[in-house]
């Protein structure tokens, strides 16, 4: 197919085009999608479903579609990985820092007439024939906005709520926004988002027993105020039974709690995974880079959310996770496999 097209020069009208001549696309967010990932998956569905274009979105894992993201798929187009084509035409992956963030799906990079990549992470290296891969930009349903708006398409409610479904969660409820991302969500509630029903479901909404879980998870939390060069570091751990019984949606918010500690511009939390493996979660309130400290520990993400996947105790990911916040860590890592954002 065509030549990698740079990411900076181009590459929206390269992926415009590329859809634009397309009848069937299929749409991969990473694992364990977020509102990011399959809204931009699904934004871009339901516009090419409208052109007339054969559409099936999906992902590696879970087998399921996240509970709280299951309004976005308006048009139910949404298909389990076993159904996706072994050689799909066109294949696009949204939010996607790298291969390994397709899962078992990757193999399809392989197989697809076309690839096309479009993501916001700075750790991506880069794959597939069209690259729209921008690291300015808050959200990859940006680049979506923008790819939709170069294919003259009109947004609609639906295609709008998947946008401002990811904008508003990658963007920390508009904290870390700028003035380009608060310009398309007035777009966005324009064109008829109606915000609180959207987003109450995704954010802040939790099964009333996992308060008594969180409270025992926070009672356990640490802080070591000498970590990361004094900046201070506090973390806790979620324990394997606490992962199994709750969603990814319960699991996945205890960063946004530790966080709030005033005395720590770093956050952690360690999920246990297996018996000896764990997801991190990474956070960073100011300057601090935890991109480069997830890259150095075979990670990676944005400056200030990311994360890495590290087998051991709790206590030895620990140690290399301060080794890795330490001032005197080196630079210029490389490896890249997992991300949070
Ligand atoms: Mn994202």
């Amino acid at each position: 197919m065509s030549a990698p097209v740079d990411a900076r020069t181009g590459a929206v009208a390269a992926a415009a085009a590329l859809l634009a001549t397309a009848r069937d696309v299929t749409l991969l967010a990473h694992v364990q999608p977020d509102a990011d990932a399959l809204g931009s998956a699904l934004a871009l569905g339901i516009a090419l479903h409208r052109r007339g274009v054969r559409v099936r979105v999906s992902f590696a894992e879970p087998d399921r579609m996240p509970e709280s993201l299951r309004s976005l798929d308006a048009l139910g187009l949404v298909v389990p990985a076993d159904d996706v084509p072994a050689a799909p035409e066109v294949l696009v992956a949204c939010d996607t820092a790298g291969v390994g963030r397709l899962g078992r799906l990757a193999d399809r990079l392989d197989t697809a007439g076309a690839t096309l990549l479009i993501d916001h992470h700075a750790s991506n290296p880069g794959f597939g024939n069209v690259q729209l891969v921008d690291a300015s930009v808050e959200a990859t349903v940006v680049l979506v906005h923008r790819v939709l708006v170069e294919m003259g398409v009109p947004v609609d409610e639906e295609i709008a709520r998947c946008l401002y479904a990811g904008l508003v969660t990658d963007t920390v409820g508009f904290r870390t926004a700028g003035p380009a991302a608060h310009r398309l969500a007035a777009t966005l509630v324009e064109a008829g988002v109606e915000v609180e029903p959207l987003v109450r479901p995704i954010m802040g909404t939790h099964p009333f027993a996992w308060l008594a879980a969180l409270a025992d998870v926070l009672r356990g939390a640490s802080l070591e105020p000498e970590a990361a060069g004094g900046l201070g570091l506090v973390h806790a751990v979620i324990p394997a039974p606490v992962v199994a019984r709750f969603r990814p949606e319960e699991v996945d918010s205890v960063i946004d709690e530790i966080r709030t500690a005033a005395e720590a511009e770093i956050a952690a939390t360690l999920k246990q995974v297996g018996p000896r493996r764990w997801s991190v979660s990474l956070r960073a309130k100011g300057g601090f880079d935890v991109a480069a400290a997830a890259t150095a520990l075979g990670g990676g993400g944005h400056r200030n959310a990311a994360g890495f996947t590290r087998d051991g105790t709790a206590a030895e990911v620990l140690h290399a996770l301060r080794v890795a916040l330490a001032p005197d860590a080196a630079a210029g890592h490389t490896r890249v496999s997992a991300h949070d954002g």
